[in-house]
């Protein structure tokens, strides 16, 4: 058994009818790690997760718990997670304390501990004052505290939590993205299922961007980022009544790679940002134009699932089966999508997925 895995899942697999929804999928979850698990509408995060937490039997492969196999010993892999779905799974019609006590004896807490462990989350979530209060009269930010206790009650050693601060407020969303920094910090190792990348990179060590029931890319956040290194802009925002006008130029300047038109603004792609500014500022000055900023930015982890999940601005389109190159993370992309990009803009400097290549 290892111990230093908090997942594995090896070749899992899932069918509905003759829909391949996993497609034999293969990872592991470090112990100690936030790891983000991301991916489009239909990608098969949720058939995953299911599998993972024993709710839903694979068609192939399996999976591992702390090295508790799910589907031969549930109980055993059961015991060693919490999970927060995304639709609260709190008991609306009893108060906040008795949903802690059904969830502790559910998952057999030793009576003489029940008490103590009851009183402590309530203070970490700030519920104290809503210990009596039946769930159904609590906001939907205290009933998604109310959901994270009642998953810590049996202190897991893993944590799985679904789109944990959707439709949350600034201040509660706040509240639960340090309860699960604290939470790792104390050596919890939480698997984060979101569709907020902004979160994801906040918070996770990994993501792993799952795509059509595959996983299309492992790895850290920044290591994804330096993968498309080369999608760098430099950003230009400008007053105006939303016609581009002379700013349409921009375009042109020596070294941009493409460009992508927003609201008051204009971002030139390019992997030299240096060479852009300096053309940017002369022609500004050459026409007289006015501008508001003019920033340099890299490329977000949001740019870089986009261009994973074929949903990029630009040439990057679909999903590409060909070989990776070592040690590349963006997985089954790397050599097709680089002979789609150079062939279609012929005069670029460097590919996105060229540079990818090259830092592995
Ligand atoms: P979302 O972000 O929308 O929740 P997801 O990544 O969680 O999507 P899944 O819910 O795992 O994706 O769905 C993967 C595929 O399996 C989809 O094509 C979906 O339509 C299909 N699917 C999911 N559940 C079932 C089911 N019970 N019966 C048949 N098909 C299903």
């Amino acid at each position: 058994m290892n111990n230093d895995l908090a997942i594995q899942a090896i070749d899992l697999t899932r069918y509905y009818d003759k829909l391949l929804a996993v497609d034999h999928i293969s990872f592991e979850v470090r112990s100690g790690e936030v790891f983000g698990f991301l991916g489009p509408n239909g990608a098969g995060k949720t058939t995953t997760v299911r599998m993972l937490n024993s709710l839903l039997a694979p068609s192939g492969g399996k999976a591992l718990i702390f090295g508790h196999d799910i589907c031969r010993d549930p109980y055993a892999a059961k015991r060693q997670f919490g999970l927060v779905p995304e639709e609260s799974s709190v008991y609306t019609e009893l108060s906040t304390w008795d949903n802690l006590m059904f969830t502790a004896r559910l998952y057999r807490v030793p009576a003489g501990e029940r008490q103590r462990r009851i009183e402590e989350l309530l203070e970490l979530f700030g519920l104290e004052a809503k210990r009596k209060e039946k769930a159904f009269a609590l906001s939907k930010g205290m009933r998604q505290r109310l959901s994270l206790a009642m998953a810590l009650i049996h202190r897991p050693r893993l944590l799985f939590l679904d789109e944990p601060v959707l439709g949350l407020d600034v201040q509660s969303a706040q509240l639960i993205k340090d309860r699960i920094r604290e939470l790792n910090d104390q050596g919890t190792t939480i698997f984060l299922t979101t569709h907020q990348i902004e979160m994801a990179d906040q918070l996770c060590n990994r993501v792993a961007i799952i795509h059509q029931g595959q996983i299309a890319a492992i790895e850290s956040p920044e290591r994804l980022k330096w993968a498309i290194e080369g999608r760098r802009s430099v950003e230009v925002s400008f007053d105006g009544n939303g016609a581009l006008g002379p700013y349409a130029g921009l375009a042109r300047v020596a070294g941009v790679d493409q460009t992508v038109r927003q609201r008051g603004k204009l971002k030139l792609y390019t992997s030299d940002p240096p060479t852009v500014l300096s053309g940017v500022m002369a022609y500004l000055q050459a026409q007289s134009l006015p501008v508001t900023a003019i920033n340099t930015t890299g490329p977000s982890l949001e740019e870089v699932y986009l261009t994973i999940t074929g949903r990029a601005l630009g040439p990057l389109r679909g999903k590409h089966p060909g070989t990776p190159c070592k040690g590349c993370p963006v997985r089954g992309q790397c050599e097709s999508e680089k002979e789609e990009q150079v062939a279609q803009t012929s005069e670029r400097k460097g590919g996105l997925l060229r540079s990818s290549c090259e830092h592995h």
